[in-house]
Parts: structure tokens; C-alpha cells; sequence
């Protein structure tokens, strides 16, 4: 499945470029350099800015989260994402979900308003099945049932499910997206009709199966995509955007970003009560 590293979902790669604020473990002049090579020359990478003082590095780029994170680490250095903006000067607004659920489930997505018609959605998911799981935004951010009381697809505008982007389609109807061989789906792309402003205090959930996009011979297909039930689910919050997060350790639980780095990012793993975004 060669398509699960190139960090996007069905629908193809995300054309926008966003601005990504990495803290990365940086000491001297040498480290700074590394961390330059690693970018250099690397398609979809714009702008490189590395500070040292402040252990940070901001880029300008069109790929995924994780795909960066990956390069940054290439110099055996940590890097955490600590923010995400949009590449021009507006700023409209970032949202954030934890995933959790049944047995290993778990990730983290973030949605980006880059402009009034783009939201770029970026997200890692691990302990899937190999292969395609439908990823929909629900109706209502309510997990007291697990992904089972979120409510239908988001549908604002009454319409069948469908294929993400076609005009007869759920706002919440986001496709599929591709686990490797591990178990890991990364991806990165745009979504032309969610807002950021109108999803949160909504849900983001992960299902066990393929959506059919609509154009499966089951009763279910024009209602869900057939992609069975939900296996990880979060609440769709607000969260900071590039800048915003000046903390390098996460007042919630004490721990730094580098600890954190080490942890599980959700799930039942992390300490019981952390209830804190503030550090994504
Ligand atoms: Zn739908």
C-alpha cells in the first residue's frame, strides 16, 4: 500500500500550504544546520525559519504534520508540533480532536481555516485495520454513549451522503482514509465545505469499515456509506493556532513537550483527567 506514506486520504493531497510551529531540541549552531539540511530541497517545503533561542522551527509547507515531523526527527533530534496557522496573514480559526475509542484507536486531527473555502484537515490514526475506514463529522460533540451518540453525518443542508466535495453530499462527509501495514493512517487534505467556526462542539469519528461513498448497493449507502460503526471518536475543539502556545511544558499534567512527545497522545493510556488542549 504504497499510497498510506505519502500522507494523504483518498481524495488526494492537499494544495494549500499552511504554516506548521515545530519545537525541536536544538543547542547550537550545528543543530540549527541539521535541521535545515533536513529540509532542504524537499518538495512541498516553502520556508524554512529556525531559531535557536527559542528551540523553535516554523515552515511553510504543503505536506502533512507528520510527513515534517518525520523529517525533523531525521537529524535524531525530538520535534512536537506545537502549532498550526494559516500561511497568509488571516487567521480563521483551528480546531483540534483527540481520537479515542475501542481497544487501540487513537490520533489526533487538527482542521486549519486557511480561507473562507479551505480547511485543511491533518491527522494521524493509529491501530486501524489495514486498508480504508470512512471519516465523517457528526452532528453533535456528545461521546456519553462512545462514537454511538454523536448523531448522524453533519448536514446542514439536508442532502443525501456522498462523495466529499460533490454538491450532493453530507458537510461532514470527509471519504476515506488509507492505514498501512502498522496500523497508522496519516493524511492531509482540503475540505472545500467544512467551516472550522460551524464544527466545533462537534464530533470527528473513525469507522471500522470502508464508505462506499455513497454509490453502494446497500440501504445504508446513501445514508452513511456503509462503513459500519464507529471506532474512535473526539470532540471537535478549538485550539491555538501558530504562536499562540508560548508553554513548553503542558500545565495539565506537568510533563514537557518532550516527555509528552514519549506518550500516548490519547486514549486510555494518557492520565485520567486530562482534559487540557491548550498545548496542541
Ligand atoms: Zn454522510
Amino acid at each position: 500500500m504504497e499510497d498510506c506514506r505519502r500522507g494523504m486520504n483518498t481524495q488526494g493531497s492537499s494544495g494549500d500550504t499552511c504554516k506548521l510551529e515545530f519545537a525541536v531540541q536544538m543547542t547550537c549552531e550545528k543543530c540549527v544546520q541539521a535541521v535545515k539540511s533536513s529540509l532542504q530541497g524537499v518538495a512541498g517545503v516553502q520556508n524554512v525559519d529556525v531559531s535557536l533561542e527559542s528551540e523553535a522551527v516554523v515552515i511553510e509547507t504543503s505536506l502533512s504534520a507528520s510527513e515534517v515531523q518525520k523529517l525533523l526527527e531525521s537529524t535524531g533530534r525530538r520535534a512536537v508540533l506545537k502549532g498550526m496557522g494559516s500561511a497568509g496573514s488571516q487567521n480563521l480559526g483551528a480546531a483540534v480532536a483527540m481520537m479515542a475509542g475501542e481497544g487501540l484507536v487513537q490520533g489526533v486531527v487538527r482542521f486549519l481555516q486557511v480561507s473562507e473555502s479551505t480547511c485543511i484537515i491533518d491527522g494521524t490514526v493509529d491501530g486501524l485495520s489495514p486498508g480504508l475506514h470512512g471519516i465523517h463529522i457528526h452532528e453533535y460533540g456528545d461521546l456519553s454513549m462512545g462514537c454511538e451518540s454523536c448523531g448522524g453525518h453533519y448536514n446542514p443542508e439536508g442532502n443525501t451522503h456522498g462523495r466529499p466535495g460533490e454538491v450532493d453530499s453530507h458537510v461532514g462527509d470527509l471519504g476515506n482514509i488509507l492505514a498501512c501495514d502498522d496500523g497508522r493512517a496519516t493524511f492531509r487534505f482540503d475540505a472545500k465545505r467544512v467551516k472550522v467556526w460551524n464544527i466545533i462542539g462537534r464530533s470527528l469519528v473513525v469507522d471500522e469499515g470502508e464508505d462506499d461513498l455513497g454509490h453502494g448497493t446497500h440501504p445504508l449507502s446513501k445514508v452513511t456509506g456503509n462503513s459500519g460503526k464507529g471506532l474512535a471518536c473526539g470532540i471537535i475543539a478549538r485550539s491555538a493556532g501558530l504562536f499562540e502556545n508560548a508553554k513548553q511544558i503542558c500545565s495539565c499534567d506537568g510533563i514537557t513537550i518532550w516527555e509528552e512527545r514519549d506518550c500516548p497522545i490519547a486514549g486510555p493510556e494518557r492520565k485520567k483527567g486530562h482534559t487540557s488542549y491548550s498545548h496542541l
